[in-house]
């Protein structure tokens, strides 16, 4: 089969972390047998410096064309002036808004071989292997009127926090469908004893629920599930939540999993089938005090490319591959410096990536 996807490095360790999955969607393509076609762009620091943007058209109208987005990370310190008229982590911030990207898939999973690398006690994080769904362009984030003004007696400033019904339910929706294909546990996290907004969350969970019987949905308000998931986290299958929220909550989740260099993420645009058109990218950032010493790890950014091979082209095979290969080469004990422990096998990046490759079955 034949796909289209837009490559975007961006900056920092970026171009080294998504080589890897180049390397990689090479290997899958020739032992497959399929076609991806690989278009690259620029974006963030990079296309700041050449063109004075941080998303050009062209790098838009590109991903617009393909099937789905590849992302490596934006930004640094060159560019990291909060007084600069354009951010470089504006173009990640645009691609989300002008790609309807409304989902952020979250996975994390903690493998028996990494679970002296957590800062958990072994026995709590033994079980964990959860998915949180944030809702991605609605809420607090983006809710008008947002400002500030000055008052007669001081400063003032407003946020708001809103959401339609139809904003609610497509991303409780595809909460609900994703928990299916795993492990049948939906929890909705609202602050529904405070917040209208989350009232109205609340009440369309609730009807959305009787069309998915075999799914077994718990509402937990905001505060608990931030306790719970430092507690129990092996309990929780599917968490479904607002932007603010689910913002908060993936960075606590990003901790159970010990490195930030083993997490990946999918920001789709449609419930996940063979044709979701979607974004892939570890949820890491541009780690600058790395940059260009082939130490970074870059299993998240396989990760997320196994994410695109599963939700946007419905590789499932090909994507288990990915993932059983990684799983292989850390029960080898070869560890880049991140996730490395007293003896293991410790590797850089470029040779993290040719080790996955290597331990792909077909
Ligand atoms: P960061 O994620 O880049 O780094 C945090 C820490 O984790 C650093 O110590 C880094 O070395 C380590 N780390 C991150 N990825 C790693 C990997 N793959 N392997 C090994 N170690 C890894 O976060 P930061 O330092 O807060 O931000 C650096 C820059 O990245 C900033 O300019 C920030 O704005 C940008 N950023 C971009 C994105 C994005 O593009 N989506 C996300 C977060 C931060």
């Amino acid at each position: 089969m034949d796909f289209n996807i837009a490559v975007l490095p961006g900056d920092g360790i970026g171009p080294e972390v998504i080589a890897e999955s180049v390397k990689l969607l090479e290997a899958i393509g020739k032992n497959y047998n399929h076609r991806f076609q690989l278009h690259n762009g620029v974006v963030g620091g990079v296309a700041i410096d050449n063109l004075g943007v941080a998303l050009p058209k062209e790098t838009m109208e590109m991903c617009q064309k393909c099937d789905a987005v590849l992302f490596g990370a934006v930004g640094g310190p060159k560019w990291d002036n909060p007084k600069a008229k354009v951010q470089a982590t504006d173009g990640i911030l645009e691609l989300r808004k002008g790609l309807s990207l409304f989902a952020n898939l979250r996975p994390v999973k903690v493998t028996p071989s990494l679970i002296n690398s957590t800062p958990l006690k072994p026995n709590i994080v033994k079980d964990v292997d959860l998915l949180v769904v944030r809702e991605l362009t609605g809420g607090l984030y983006f809710g008008q009127p947002k400002k500030q003004w000055h008052t007669s007696s001081g400063r003032q400033a407003v946020d708001t926090m809103t959401y339609s019904e139809q904003e609610i339910e497509r991303i409780v929706r595809m909460g609900f469908e994703l928990a299916r294909n795993r492990f049948k546990k939906l929890a909705s996290v609202d602050k529904a004893n405070v917040l209208e907004s989350s009232r109205l969350w609340r009440q369309i969970v609730t009807e959305i629920s009787s069309s998915y019987p075999d799914v077994e949905l718990n509402h937990v308000f905001i505060d608990a599930c931030t306790m719970q998931l430092i507690q129990r986290p092996g309990e929780f299958d599917v968490i479904v939540t607002s932007n603010m929220f689910g913002d908060i909550l993936t960075d606590e989740a990003s901790v159970l999993a010990g490195s930030m260099g083993m997490l990946p993420s999918a920001s789709l645009a449609g419930l996940p089938s063979g044709k979701t058109f979607g974004l892939y990218e570890p949820i890491h950032g541009t780690a600058p005090d790395i940059e260009g010493k082939n130490i970074a790890n870059p299993i998240a950014t396989i990760l997320s490319t196994a994410m695109m091979l599963r939700y946007s082209f419905n590789l499932i095979t090909e994507a288990k591959a990915v993932e059983d290969a990684i799983e292989t080469t850390l029960e080898e004990g070869y560890r880049t410096p991140d996730i490395w422990t007293e003896g293991d096998v410790k590797v850089g990046t470029e040779e993290m990536g040719s080790l996955v490759i290597q331990k792909l079955k077909y």
